[in-house]
């Protein structure tokens, strides 16, 4: 126990709980902002916290797991799939039902934009002066490495932090003719090694193989950003061979190993659904083979930034063969950026100010090099440029075209936009704080 405790990631448990608390407390009417854990509260002896988690303006009753819920060690060796209960059966009627009770919509693209003007309009200090004052600027495009295709906003997921707003409700997605535009353009730009596909789910869009085909016949490594449940849709039995045969690396989330924490912030059901597609995957070869890579993403579940990325990635790894026989390569660490639901969520917790101060304190000049706007392309589901994924969900066009809206259409290679100017805003601070995000 007190091996968790002192680890990364027991330190990143310890502190969901704290702030678990935290938020609790300010839901029950205290006027403090920075609500201190109880006095004398010790995690290693106190099972759980309750704790009202604020989505979209409503509020969310929820259990915070201690470290000691983690399930009993089960022997390593994963289930066949055929064991798996409720192996397709979709989640979306989960996902749904709590979406209706938690009174999540989708927002508007001027919903979307008027969080990110809000966040500009505060006193914070001006993301671009930051970085000159840091002596790292001016912040100025690479050679493109990797194509980043947002192919569709559905999700068969809803989670409470989705900076993407997905949710089964978003119907957007990629059509065949973007989706053969992106490839040409792709194969007309020899500095692209990657291609990274995300969404929603993007495994859903009826394009995703096409797109998976076409990219690696161009000689591409690519990406899939899996959410791991969609692995257990009805509709997606034969996915994990396909993967397989394409040999697609696979970045999947999972913040936590603690069922309740992942269910909190993802959905109901999530969690049993994860590591039931982790042992798909790893019973495909997934993890053990070279050729097929998968990583874990960790992300925070609290008002905190992700712990350092070594120690947690050995916790992990840990954790997860003893529970579960589950193996992966590497864990990636990300930081959950202030804009769409989780802006939302700082906001009803009055949490915003401090989360700011968190990511404006720990802005770190070393990770301004490795910026994903400087070497991306991030295209949207209709077809349109952005710096990033962050920027794509916030309506924040770069700065061609009078900022007007640039498409695939528009460019013949990834060249074009050398030149280009990088939007940026305050929440830009989500990229530069404490070991960066990836
Ligand atoms: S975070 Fe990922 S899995 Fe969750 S709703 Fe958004 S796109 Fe879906
Ligand atoms: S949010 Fe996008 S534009 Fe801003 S620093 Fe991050 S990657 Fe760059």
């Amino acid at each position: 126990m007190m091996e968790l405790l002192t680890s990364g990631f027991g330190v990143a448990c310890l502190v969901v709980l704290l702030t678990a608390a935290a938020v609790f407390l300010l839901a029950g009417g205290k006027k403090t902002k920075e609500a201190a854990p109880p006095a004398g509260a010790d995690p290693t002896t106190k099972p759980t916290v309750n704790v009202t988690k604020p989505v979209n303006g409503k509020q969310r009753r929820r259990r915070v797991a201690h470290l000691d819920d983690a399930p009993a060690a089960k022997k390593k060796g994963a289930p066949a799939v055929a064991d798996i209960e409720d192996a397709f059966k979709s989640l979306v009627p989960i996902t749904l039902k709590q979406m209706k009770a938690d009174g999540i919509t989708p927002y508007t693209a001027e919903e979307r934009r008027a969080k990110l003007d809000e966040l500009d309009a505060s006193d914070y200090p001006n993301f671009v002066a930051k970085v000159q004052q840091s002596g790292q600027g001016p912040l100025t495009r690479k050679p493109a490495t990797v194509f980043q295709a947002n192919i569709g906003l559905h999700c068969n997921q809803a989670c409470t932090h989705c900076h993407v707003d997905s949710s089964p409700k978003r119907k957007e997605m990629m059509d065949r003719e973007t989706t053969d535009r992106c490839l040409e353009i792709i194969g007309n730009s020899p500095t692209i090694e990657v291609v990274d596909l995300t969404g929603g789910a993007p495994e859903i869009n009826k394009e995703f193989r096409h797109w998976v085909v076409g990219a690696r016949a161009l000689g591409k490594r690519v990406i899939d950003r899996c959410n791991l449940t969609v692995l257990l849709e009805p509709n997606q039995q034969d996915l994990v061979p396909f993967l397989v045969a394409n040999q697609v690396h696979i970045i999947a989330s999972l913040p936590c190993y603690l069922e309740t924490n992942v269910d909190t912030q993802r959905g109901d059901s999530v969690f049993e659904r994860s590591i039931k597609g982790l042992q798909m995957l790893n019973q495909a070869g997934y993890g053990t083979d070279s050729t097929l890579r998968l990583d874990l993403v960790y992300n925070p579940t609290g008002i905190h930034l992700p712990p350092a990325k070594s120690k947690l990635e050995g916790d992990y790894k840990r954790h997860l063969d003893d529970k579960f026989g589950i193996v992966f390569d590497n864990l990636i660490t990300i930081t959950n950026m202030p804009i769409n639901r989780f802006y939302d969520y700082l906001k009803d917790g009055k949490q915003l100010d401090k989360y700011m101060d968190i990511l404006v304190d720990g802005y770190n000049p070393a990770t301004v090099a490795g910026l994903m706007c400087r070497d991306y392309i991030s295209v949207k589901w209709d077809g349109h440029i952005y710096d990033c994924d962050f920027n794509q969900q916030v309506e924040l066009h770069p700065k061609a075209k009078g900022g007007c809206g640039l498409t695939v259409f528009d460019i013949d290679s990834a060249e074009e936009l050398l030149n280009i100017p990088i939007a940026t805003g305050k929440h830009c601070y989500g990229c530069t704080a404490g070991a960066g995000s990836a």
